[in-house]
């Protein structure tokens, strides 16, 4: 094992390694350079010191108590570990882990450590707390309970959200001129709250002079989050503050905490005060606070002993909300509990006659019931099922739990310990989103910012395209629940085709509750400040997401029951409201799909129009010609029966089947004579623009959309793109099969891998990546065409993006869910190379240089497989007999036998 050894100080690092080619020792040092952040000293840094070694050790920490990687840095303490782990992907242990353990098993334990954990040292404000909070969420399908400090009220430096899935509320707000109407996940009662006084005095507040350190860690493997607070009150009194939150993945309604207090340097009365605080609003985006957030009214607050209870109900959706808690302490078995209430609030708290270096404990079982998902009195419900048990039993418990989700969701990755950990985020906050032991009960889908902040509202996007295959690979059961959501919302969508003077179902490009549109018809623009249209509603492929979802769980779990219930009828439906958008053209012999828009919003309309809407978006036209093709499919391979009675439930006439088959294989397409596929049509008529020009002049240039209007432009007369959009089918689809579909089309294409080569390459020249999902797609393109450079960086940006929260401050207002599903996508469908997207697996792994290897388990097609793929190697084990292709030849694979294939290499740079 080779590593550096590494002394922090305030001015300098010093370092030395042994050079294996020379046999001889290096020591060196880096001035850190006051001018720049630690960030930018610590890349500085990084170009400096040969990248071979396997473990940094830190030579001096500070505080080994809390973690024995604590150094002094420029005249602040870090946690150096967080840092040299981030840029080497290496362990990075402290001198007195690696006396105790020795160097072997310090690293190793390292390495197990920093996969598992998300930690932040010391403390945060504004934007950078926010979004660790929306980081650090706890939940389980049913809520989402913000990361932040249990003693946080909401304010700039941290927001104690709580969300149930699907509760949603509408408000009107006179703005502009005009009625604005939101449609809002609901901020639930905060009974998180909960801090300590001493000797009666006040009760302690979050302020940067009093806290020492403080340390959080959400260990994903268990579900902990826990927070070690060392503070240092203006008097001189220091105590261990010392708390824990967990969500119940059973008892799902619940969620527990644990909140303990040691007087380190004095005796004296302390009081442990916790609340069910109803006084709150939904205030996590700041520019959402100028429209009325107000949704909840509190109907009751009632308390005895240690239990409380509150009651509300969202002021026009009418959904009623119980919120209880029962309160105890491992320090006394009956403890004196003082209750006080109002009218919004319930305030309890317990008092400990401490004694120095000793420690007090309050725990706490919060549980939520909505009449959403609650048949019956709510009161008598809560009151029948109240849950509470001591913290270990919890934590056992929750541990329990997490080890099966993981057992479902095993995926490895050796060689690069940022790789697995923020891919265990991202899975990590997938299933606390939906799970399908909680989902099965809920009529709800995923929100493209979960249920962590409210962003978006809460609303629910085509993003499910990104998310739905990951749980297709581990939870069949669960996709179904959330396409229910879907089909439950089918009469709304035909009724929003209808009105729109369609036919068929027309879904909504954010959905909520009822499923109507949720658009917002104008936006604030942040750096004007001015609220500008949005046609975004025209972005109709979303029903084509949906069309897309049904199917490729359907071609998953070969869950023909819901074919014949419910996804076929999704999908005629669908396919009827294309049917009725396409219009023929005599002259040219195409159908011609209008007014719509594609997934890149920076093209709302065409330059000068008044109104928004394109003309034949590729990826819109493409995907419709693929959907046509499917039903096509389904149609000839289900009975005249099944057919009879969908068809008549979906009034889908033969004649439809005919106008399908004719547009399908004849809708138009914006083609260059040099076969780039236009974004649509007149597109290549907008002008260049110079990226450098406005590089220079803003930085940065992601959300060029904004610049441009606040410039008094519009993105409408230029060639730039937010995100995939023409390309978007190859991100979907096999390449074959985008391929085959511009032959039905009737458009050529003389060499292939040049076509798809020299698209991606006009496209990423002209996109910004100003949405999330932009990258991750990119990333995709990149490996079809083998840059591996770009490949990795794209993929590396998008997994990272979240943890840096590289849009400057979205994280804040929750993560986003589409990115983290798409890049275990990646990983699994590109890198593993296990393609899943059609009869059969196809396998054709592009490991990146940085892995060793990938491990995984997958279902496909009620078959468990589990696969190890490295640089060199597949090895695959499935629970039945079955085969795969493995570079256009098929492998049979025996039950429960490893199959190895070896193969040469083709790997990615990082
Ligand atoms: C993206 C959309 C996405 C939405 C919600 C937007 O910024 O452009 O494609 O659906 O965010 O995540």
């Amino acid at each position: 094992m080779l590593p550096l050894y590494l002394t922090v100080t305030d001015k300098y690092l010093k370092y030395s390694y042994k050079d294996t080619d020379r046999n001889e020792s290096v020591k060196k040092i880096y001035n850190l350079n006051p001018a720049l952040d630690l960030d930018a000293n610590f890349s500085n840094f990084k170009s400096k010191v040969p990248e071979f070694f396997d473990v940094v050790v830190i030579m001096n920490p500070i505080d080994i108590e809390i973690r024995d990687t604590i150094v002094s840095c420029a005249n602040r303490p870090i946690d150096i570990s967080l840092y040299m782990e981030n840029l080497f992907h290496v362990p990075t242990v402290g001198i007195h882990n690696v006396k105790k353990y020795g160097l072997q098993k310090a690293t190793d334990d390292e390495k197990d450590y920093a996969g598992w954990h998300l930690d932040y040292y010391g403390t945060y404000e504004g934007k950078k707390q926010y979004g660790q909070e929306s980081l650090l969420t706890i939940g389980n399908g049913y809520f989402g309970v913000r990361g932040a400090y249990l003693e946080s009220r909401a304010n700039d430096n941290g927001y104690p959200g709580t969300y149930v899935a699907g509760v949603y509320n509408q408000l009107t707000t006179f703005i502009n001129n005009q009625d604005i109407s939101n449609e809002d996940l609901v901020n639930l009662p905060n009974a998180q709250y909960t801090t300590f006084s001493i000797d009666d005095g006040d009760f302690f507040e979050l302020r940067d002079e009093d806290i020492e350190t403080v340390y959080r860690t959400l260990n994903m493997k268990n579900g902990i989050l826990s927070t070690i607070m060392y503070v240092s009150l203006q008097n001189g009194k220091k105590l261990k503050v010392t708390t824990k939150k967990v969500a119940h993945m059973h008892h799902f309604h619940c969620y527990s905490l644990q909140y303990t207090v040691e007087p380190l340097n004095f005796s004296g009365k302390i009081k442990i005060y916790t609340e069910i605080d109803g006084a709150v609003s939904n205030k996590n985006v700041k520019r959402y606070r100028t429209l009325d957030h107000h949704h909840l009214r509190i109907d009751k607050t009632e308390v005895s002993d240690n239990f409380a209870l509150l009651l509300a109900h969202t002021r026009n959706s009418h959904v009623d909300i119980a919120v209880s808690s029962v309160i105890s302490s491992p320090n006394e078995v009956e403890p004196k509990i003082h209750s006080d209430k109002s009218q919004e609030k319930i305030g309890q708290y317990m008092t400990f006659e401490a004694k120095e270096n000793q420690s007090y404990t309050m725990e706490k079982t919060v549980s939520i019931y909505t009449s959403l998902e609650t048949k019956g009195d709510l009161i008598e419900v809560l009151k029948a099922n109240t849950y509470h048990h001591n913290f270990s039993d919890i934590i056992k418990n929750s541990t329990r739990a997490w080890n099966e989700i993981w057992d479902d969701e095993y995926l490895e990755i050796d060689g690069d310990i940022t790789s697995q950990k923020l891919l265990r985020m991202n899975a990590y906050h997938l299933t606390i989103t939906a799970h399908q032991n909680v989902n099965k009960h809920l009529d709800v889908s995923v929100g493209s910012r979960g249920l962590h902040g409210e962003a978006y509202r809460g609303h629910i996007f085509w993003d499910e395209l990104f998310i739905l295959p990951y749980y297709n690979i581990h939870y069949p059961k669960l996709v179904k629940s959330l396409l229910m959501y879907r089909y439950n919302r089918l009469d709304a969508a035909k009724k929003y085709a209808q009105e729109s003077g369609y036919q068929g179902a027309m879904y909504p490009w954010q959905s909520a509750m009822y499923g109507d549109e949720q658009s917002q018809s104008i936006h604030l623009n942040p750096i004007t400040n001015h609220w500008e249209p949005d046609n975004s509603r025209k972005q109709h492929h979303v029903s084509l997401a949906i069309a897309y979802n049904v199917w490729n769980y359907y071609n998953m779990s070969n869950d023909e029951e819901f074919l014949q219930e419910y996804g076929l009828e999704i999908l005629l439906n669908i396919a009827k409201f294309w049917i009725s958008l396409a219009e023929y053209d005599g002259e040219t012999k195409k159908y011609s799909i209008n007014d719509v828009m594609g997934p890149d919003e920076f093209h709302e309309g065409y330059p000068g129009a008044k109104t928004g809407g394109l003309k034949n978006n590729a990826y819109t036209n493409i995907m419709t010609s693929w959907l046509f093709k499917k039903v096509e499919q389904i149609i000839n391979n289900e009975s005249s029966e099944v057919l009879r009675e969908n068809f008549s439930r979906s009034h889908f006439t033969d004649d439809d089947l005919d106008k399908m088959h004719d547009i399908r294989c004849n809708l138009k397409l914006e083609y260059s004579k040099n076969q780039i596929l236009g974004q649509f049509e007149g597109y290549f008529k907008l002008k260049l623009i110079n990226f450098d020009f406005y590089r220079r002049q803003y930085g940065n240039i992601e959300r060029m959309d904004r610049i441009l209007k606040a410039e008094g432009d519009s993105p409408d007369n230029y060639q730039v793109a937010k995100q995939a959009d023409a390309l978007m089918p190859i991100y979907n689809l096999r390449v074959g099969t985008f391929l085959e579909i511009m032959k039905d089309l009737g458009y050529e294409v003389d060499d292939e891998d040049k076509f798809i080569e020299n698209n991606i390459r006009y496209y990423l020249s002209r996109t910004t990546h100003g949405s999330s999902l932009s990258r991750i797609v990119y990333s995709m393109l990149a490996l079809k065409v083998n840059d591996l450079d770009l490949a990795w960086k794209l993929f590396d940006d998008s997994l990272t993006s979240d943890y840096y929260d590289i849009q400057g401050g979205t994280t804040a207002e929750g993560i986003h869910l589409g990115v983290m599903g798409a890049t275990l996508n990646v990983v699994i469908e590109c890198f593993a190379g296990v393609d899943y997207r059609g009869q059969e697996l196809k396998i054709d792994p592009k490991v990146p240089e940085s892995w060793n290897n990938i491990k995984f388990n997958m279902n496909f097609k009620n078959i468990h497989y589990y696969f190890e793929v490295d640089h060199e190697q597949i090895k695959i084990k499935a629970n039945k007999d079955t085969h795969v292709i493995f570079r256009e030849q098929s492998i049979d694979i025996k039950a429960d036998k490893e199959r190895i294939i070896n193969y040469s290499k083709v790997a990615l740079q990082s």
